[in-house]
């Protein structure tokens, strides 16, 4: 019987014969300090597994501030006056090795970049994944063009590459792989499909510093890759944002886009605009900042990869919980999030709302993640909109409605558990509370109704 084939309640079925049949191997790991774990739920005002606070991001290094408090004094606050966006670039790019970096001054910005120097714009579509910050919508239908869902895979959270060809139209211009959460989607299977059908391809690796497919960096592995440097991220500086690529010419076509169409490598003085621009510059002290947070990027990027998957193996026998699930090609991955699904099957029937308290009550804060954000509204303003209404026929979007269908990501979006990347930069020990905080609210599951 093919996966597809099996009904849902026949999947969690077999899944519970399994871990029923370990349970009774006694091949189950043994849970460490399984007596911490034991007793009455904190929501039911027993003592929660973990009272210990968990760090606290940004992470500022007083160190630094000289660098940003002599830009201040300076007067040179843009990069036409300074060098430090130059330096960060540099820096940044010979981190990812990749050979040009651009910055911007946020991801949203950095991805209509990308779109708008490739020519994906009004009358186009974009094939991306609808489970992803809502900046991956904003960016495609902000260039006039038609966000087209693939389907969700719940069991790696990301775009599943086997529903792509059948989205694609003849005006379907690019794929928007987002690396979502921070772990690699398939880049194998999207670039293949993409080559096939003449696609362009622009990474959304805007969650996904130094993630790895293959031992090449996320964001290094399409046209173009963009990333974001928000205050949430794991590279911050407030606002900020980079384009990167490999292609000379079409570089040197993002640098003149983001600063007023000067023609590249003027950066300043000149009376001649070859080509229509913006301004997406970033700032100087945005970039000294950035300058101080990438000294501890490999570190701490090291530390939730291997804290993320010591977590999965503490995890992933206990019954209805399951880890997200990594494609081969994975080298490594950033964890912006570290996720999980809750089979509430497993739990009484709990609804996941339930769980999440729970769980948080122990001491271990968490979250539900993204919800079906395409029936927000927001597409439907879209498409009726003039821009749309000019762009594309009666019958595509009349069609494209009735394709908002997307099984696999409606179960994502109800049995999501996420947890913060900042839990990740810690030690063994505090994953250990993880596991036996889940652990305990599982043990506890007929109370959790
Ligand atoms: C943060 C983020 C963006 C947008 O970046 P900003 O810097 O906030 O504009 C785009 N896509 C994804 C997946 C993101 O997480």
């Amino acid at each position: 019987m093919g996966k597809n084939a099996m009904t849902r309640r026949q999947f969690v079925g077999a899944a519970s014969a399994g871990t029923l049949a370990a349970l009774a191997s006694g091949s189950l790991p043994a849970y460490a300090n399984i007596s911490n774990g034991a007793g009455k739920l904190a929501m039911k005002g027993g003592r929660p597994v973990r009272a210990k606070a968990w760090p606290e991001w940004p992470i500022w290094d007083k160190a630094a501030e000289q660098r940003i408090l002599s830009i201040l004094r300076s007067g040179n606050w843009y990069r036409g006056r300074g060098h430090t966006v130059s330096e960060f670039e540099e820096k940044y790019a010979a981190l990812l090795g990749v050979k040009r970096c651009i910055c911007t001054m946020n991801g949203t910005n950095a991805l209509l970049t990308a779109m708008h120097v490739l020519d994906v714009g009004v009358g186009d579509e974009v094939i991306v994944s609808p489970y992803t910050f809502i900046a991956t919508y904003n960016v495609v239908i902000g260039s006039a063009a038609l966000p087209v869902f693939a389907d969700t895979d719940p069991e790696t959270f990301q775009i599943d590459p086997d529903t792509i060809e059948q989205r694609i139209t003849r005006r379907t211009r690019a794929i928007m792989p987002v690396h979502i959460l921070g772990i690699p989607a398939d880049m194998d299977k999207i670039k293949a499909i993409a080559a096939k059908h003449n696609l362009i391809v622009i990474e959304d690796a805007c969650q996904a510093w130094l993630a790895e497919w293959r031992g090449k960096k996320c964001g290094t592995l399409g046209d173009l890759g963009c990333f974001s440097f928000q205050n949430s991220k794991h590279l911050p500086c407030g606002e900020g944002g980079a384009v990167v690529g490999n292609d000379d010419a079409i570089m040197d076509r993002v640098h003149s886009y983001h600063n007023c169409g000067r023609p590249y490598g003027c950066v300043e003085k000149t009376s001649s605009y070859p080509i229509v621009g913006t301004n997406r510059r970033m700032t100087e002290y945005q970039a000294g900042i950035l300058l101080n947070q990438i000294q501890r990027l490999e570190a701490d990027t090291e530390r939730r990869w291997q804290n993320a998957q010591y977590l999965t193996s503490r995890i992933k026998d206990i019954p209805g919980i399951v880890p997200c699930r990594l494609y081969e090609g994975t080298t490594k991955a950033a964890y912006h999030l570290y996720p999980f699904r809750y089979v509430k099957e497993h739990f009484n029937n709990a609804p996941r709302g339930k769980f999440l308290a729970a769980l948080s009550a122990e001491g271990v804060p968490c979250s539900g993640g993204y919800g079906p954000q395409y029936r927000d509204g927001l597409i439907e303003a879209a498409l009726n909109s003039k821009n749309f209404k000019r762009s594309f026929p009666k019958k595509r979007l009349d069609r494209y409605r009735q394709e908002l269908d997307y099984p696999g990501n409606d179960q994502l979006c109800a049995e999501a558990v996420w947890l913060s990347q900042r839990m990740l930069l810690t030690d063994k020990s505090d994953m250990d509370d993880i596991a036996d905080a889940i652990l305990k609210v599982y043990e506890n599951r007929d109370k959790l109704a």
